[in-house]
């Protein structure tokens, strides 16, 4: 079967591999469609700090099944992490800190004809049937989704909160459909890319800025009074753009870290300014089943919807040119890959 993975000298590219056997209390799964992420891009052209397996926003058809949880035909999203909920790291609420959670994965990848999911994964409720209204693509958003729902609960996102996000890459456009959706008042978005920028303001952001050409700072502050809002969001990799997002944010506001940083990245910092303005950072990583269940009824009730956000498919085969396609910015935003 066709599997992709990340070249030693950077790229991706598919390869021929065996199909995965399973054992007790496991499941093959047939890729149906999984999403590419700015993880996934990260660890094919990057410096990730993240395990190397491609494609984790997965979802597909059971082919074989040994666990009586789920039987041959069932229609499944698969999460790859899972936590134990019985470490320390558990019983305090930080189930993405959870040792087992970095130690599961499913086999070889999400972005392969078939994939094992372990006992671990299946057991602990990292399978979950899909609902018959919801499509392929569609269904692919259910994790990160899930990973902006984390975000914004971490940070404390409430009704009524002013909000400014910088970069507004796929992952971004959730955040806009969710804070729409969750019932932000305004949504100022600032992105280098054109294309993107169209994007965003068809789903709901109400101010968004190329910063090549106007100042997003001074128009996030006229649109609130001088005064700011109370959450920014970094959506991007780099930590330049913190700067921007401190000036944007209000006296005792929030910053929410969320696009995943290299390796190394540093950022400077005025902590007199932090200090005397009361204003948190706050990272968020990945997701875990609390959210990822809500997402699910969100989407099972049409209460959101995700699909206006892929511009491209392609085939498994056509991997390689799918991740060309996935880091152009001035022209794509989801990229979703389907089996053959
Ligand atoms: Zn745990
Ligand atoms: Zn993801």
């Amino acid at each position: 079967m066709k599997a992709v993975f990340v070249k030693k000298e950077g790229g991706v590219e598919v390869r021929d591999v065996d199909i995965p056997k399973i054992r007790e209390g496991e499941l093959l799964v047939k890729m149906k469609a999984c999403g590419i992420d700015g993880t996934d891009l990260e660890k094919a052209f990057g410096k990730p700090v993240t395990p190397p397996m491609l494609g984790h926003e997965v979802v597909g058809e059971v082919v074989e099944s040994r666990s009586p949880k789920f039987k041959v035909g069932d229609r499944v999203f698969v999460h790859h992490h899972v936590f134990c909920g019985k470490c320390y790291y558990c019983y305090r609420g930080n189930y993405t800190m959870c040792p087992l959670f970095l130690k599961t994965t499913i086999d070889p990848c999400g972005l392969a004809e078939f994939f094992r999911v372990p006992k671990t994964n299946v057991q602990r409720g990292g399978v979950l049937k899909l609902p018959s209204n919801l499509d392929w693509d569609e269904a692919t958003f259910i994790e990160p989704a899930a990973c902006v729902l984390k975000a914004l609960r971490r940070i404390g996102f409430q009704a009524g909160d002013t909000v400014s996000l910088i970069g507004v890459g796929p992952t971004g456009s959730l955040f806009i459909k969710l804070l729409k959706n969750f019932g932000a008042t305004l949504i100022s978005v600032s992105d280098l890319s054109d294309f993107r920028l169209e994007i965003a303001k068809k789903i709901g952001a109400d101010i968004t800025v190329n910063p090549s050409q106007a100042d997003f700072v001074e128009l996030c502050k006229k649109a609130t009074d001088g005064i700011g809002v109370d959450i920014g969001i970094l959506g991007t990799p780099t930590m330049k753009p913190l700067q921007t997002l401190l000036q944007i944010v209000r006296k005792g506001g929030k910053i929410c870290i969320f696009g995943a940083p290299e390796k190394g990245e540093e950022a400077k910092l005025d902590f007199s300014y932090l200090f005397i303005n009361e204003i948190s950072i706050i990272t968020s990583y990945s997701t875990s089943e609390v959210e990822i269940t809500t997402i699910l009824e969100l989407m099972k009730n049409r209460r959101i919807s995700f699909n206006e956000i892929i511009t491209h498919k392609y085939k498994l085969s056509d991997a390689e040119e799918a991740f060309e396609t996935a880091r152009n910015a001035s022209r794509s935003l989801k990229v979703v890959i389907e089996n053959e």
